[in-house]
């Protein structure tokens, strides 16, 4: 495994963090306060072909191998500081754009992918429900036979882009008696599908410019057409989607951990007490060497994670490993830039506490930390 950037890869990576910089954090503090979802900002990132990164051409993408993928959103996450615009991306792009390109029919992948890769579409992954989140496996949403179609009924809940969705992509148990793998069945349904509802919009501690709330199914039919890979099939979607969310999603974190790293060495150097830099205090340099120590390694899992990825079969230790590294460094490196900018760090003009308050999400999304402890013990046979 070679790590180290072609050419084509370091221009890729300078263009995103160039296109971040100018064009996606102007007002990020205001949006953040409002809970804006910009539109127009998807629409930019949708010029620069993010929301398609890996999609083959013939379907309007960028035909990235997972490892520039990986490098063009940690680009992202290190130019963007609206950390939930970078969410909302990579949400719409590992858990709903992926699964359509893997596992959709031809006449999915000609319909969808080419309107979810401009920007036209916006889309969701949608198997959280309130009585299941990490034993997802036991969702109530139930799908049966309707003529040659499916009636879904129930209701999934934190659902990022659930309230914008234009497709989402939805669990349904169809043959109860199976369990998970041969009884649930993915769908890929569009919003304005009759019986198909966005409820509540949920208000959150974090990543407040991604908008994540309920969707409601009542009595919807969907014909044959809807089902997303093999009727059963719901848990090879699922496991798709994970793999690609777990591995890809954590190299925008890098991006976020480096920036931070950078944000807190420059405090570090030009913020004097007792007559000198307080990088000069070695507790202060400690916490900072820390971080870069958590970054170095983070990039190295991530990369490692999304090259498995795309050359292995299967991939899935790798991404509970990146997953559980990467997002637990995001969060202690984000409270250690805090403390590093004592009382200026806590205010939000100083744009820390933002990263702060987006870093906990992502112990807690795509699986918690404790879930992705219980994978690894799984593989090693506990
Ligand atoms: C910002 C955000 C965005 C999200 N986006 C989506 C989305 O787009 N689509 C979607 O479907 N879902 C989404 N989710 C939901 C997310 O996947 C769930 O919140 C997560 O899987 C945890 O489920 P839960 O909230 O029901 O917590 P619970 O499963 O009730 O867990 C509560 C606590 O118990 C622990 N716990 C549970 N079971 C075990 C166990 N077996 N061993 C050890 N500890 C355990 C958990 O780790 C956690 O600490 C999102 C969540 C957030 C916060």
């Amino acid at each position: 495994m070679d790590f180290a950037y072609s050419d084509e890869q370091k221009l890729l990576r300078e263009n995103t963090i160039k296109f971040a910089r100018a064009s996606l954090n102007a007002h990020v503090v205001e949006r953040d306060r409002e809970q804006v979802f910009s539109r127009d900002l998807w629409q930019e990132c949708a010029k620069v072909g993010i929301q398609g990164l890996p999609v083959p051409e013939a379907y309007g993408g960028t035909a990235l191998d997972a490892l520039s993928c990986a490098m063009v959103l940690e680009a992202l996450g290190y130019g963007c500081r609206d950390g939930g615009l970078v969410f909302s991306l990579c949400a719409h792009l590992l858990a709903c754009v992926v699964p359509v390109w893997r596992h959709g029919s031809e006449e999915q992948k000609r319909r969808y992918l080419p309107g979810l890769c401009d920007g036209t579409l916006i889309g969701a992954h949608a198997i959280t429900e309130p009585d299941s989140g990490s034993d997802s496996f036991s969702m109530r949403t139930r799908a049966e036979r309707d003529r040659d179609g499916w009636r879904i009924n129930g209701s999934k809940t934190f659902i990022s882009n659930g309230p914008v969705a234009d497709v989402a992509v939805v669990f349904a148990v169809t043959e109860p008696a199976k369990g998970f793998h041969g009884g649930v069945t993915a769908f890929l349904i569009e919003s304005d599908t009759p019986g198909f509802s966005a409820g509540q919009k949920f208000e959150k501690l974090g990543l407040r410019t991604s908008p994540v709330g309920e969707l409601v199914f009542t009595d919807m039919y969907v014909p044959p057409s809807a089902v997303l890979g093999q009727v059963g099939g719901g848990s090879a979607v699922f496991s798709t989607a994970m793999d690609w969310e777990r591995c890809l999603l954590v190299a925008s974190h890098v991006g976020t951990i480096e920036r931070l790293l950078e944000t807190s060495i420059s405090y570090a150097r030009t913020r004097n007490q007792f007559g000198q830099a307080i990088g000069k205090f070695q507790a202060i340099a400690h916490k900072i060497a820390d971080m870069k120590v958590q970054l170095e390694a983070a990039r190295l899992l991530a990369y490692r994670a999304a090259w498995r990825l795309e050359n292995l079969r299967n991939a899935s230790l790798d991404a509970a490993i990146a997953k559980l590294m990467v997002s637990e460094s995001l969060l202690k490196t984000a409270l250690e830039t805090v403390h590093v900018h004592g009382g200026y760090g806590y205010m939000v003009e100083y744009e820390v506490e933002r990263a702060l308050r987006d870093a906990v999400g992502s112990t807690i999304y795509s699986g918690t930390s404790e879930m992705q402890r219980n994978i690894i013990g799984r593989w090693l046979g506990l």
